[in-house]
């Protein structure tokens, strides 16, 4: 059904953000970019015209794609918010680390031979701040993923409620920063599809393929 996104606004946060300690030393995680760049591309392919907020990858932008890069929670967070108001679909792929340094050294930290304390406080949850501005009756939709270790679909249902998504897509940290990933796409007073191992590429069309189901319902 690719006349369902012609023309739609999709905005995707993808990628890791970068919590600088002092010039040369950050805290991060190993996200690739890959499935945000994948739901970029696929979101692009059905027509939509698609921005992606990223964090800090290897990875060549897709073609046809607005890609804005940031490297900081909180500079996601600004990017994002910015331009939320105005998407159809919101689509939180970033790995946003969950704290930041409570201080950046401006100079590089020496090495001592005491233990160095550090303080770390917690971003801001760019999603549930999307989902918080969401007007009533907004027909926004807003996907989200989950990372569990444990109870998955049951941490990712309740996460879908807290950050009130209408869809979440739960899957395990082996997908963050490899070419396929094992999920189950959950969605809001809907089931659970369990997936196979499936290349990002594939899992891309699969969540798409569950906002337009979910557009489908709301339009019958
Ligand atoms: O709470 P948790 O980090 O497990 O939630 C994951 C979901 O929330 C993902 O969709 C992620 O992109 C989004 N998220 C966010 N801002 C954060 C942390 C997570 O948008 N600071």
């Amino acid at each position: 059904m690719p006349g369902r996104w012609a023309g739609r606004r999709v905005l995707i946060t993808s990628g890791p953000t970068r919590e600088p300690l002092d010039p040369v030393r950050y805290l991060s995680n190993p996200s690739s970019g890959r499935m945000g760049f994948a739901l970029a591309a696929e979101a692009r392919r059905r027509g939509a015209r698609v921005t992606v907020v990223s964090g800090p990858t290897a990875l060549r932008s897709p073609a046809g794609v607005r890609v804005l890069p940031v490297t900081t929670g909180l500079e996601m967070y600004r990017r994002t918010l910015a331009l939320s108001g105005s998407a159809d679909v919101v689509i939180a792929a970033a790995a946003v680390s969950d704290w930041r340094f409570a201080r950046t050294s401006r100079h590089k930290i020496k090495r001592t031979a005491r233990a160095l304390r550090l303080t770390l406080t917690p971003n801001p949850d760019i999603i549930l701040e999307v989902g918080r501005r969401r007007r009533r009756g907004s027909a926004q939709v807003l996907v989200g993923f989950a990372l569990e270790t444990r109870g998955r679909l049951r941490a990712a249902r309740e996460k879908m409620r807290r950050k009130r998504l209408d869809i979440i897509v739960a899957n395990d940290p082996s997908s963050l920063a490899g070419p396929s990933s094992r999920a189950a796409i959950l969605t809001r007073g809907g089931g659970a599809r369990l997936l196979p191992a499936l290349a990002k590429r594939r899992l891309a069309g699969e969540v798409l393929g569950a906002v337009e189901a979910l557009w489908r319902k709301r339009s019958s």
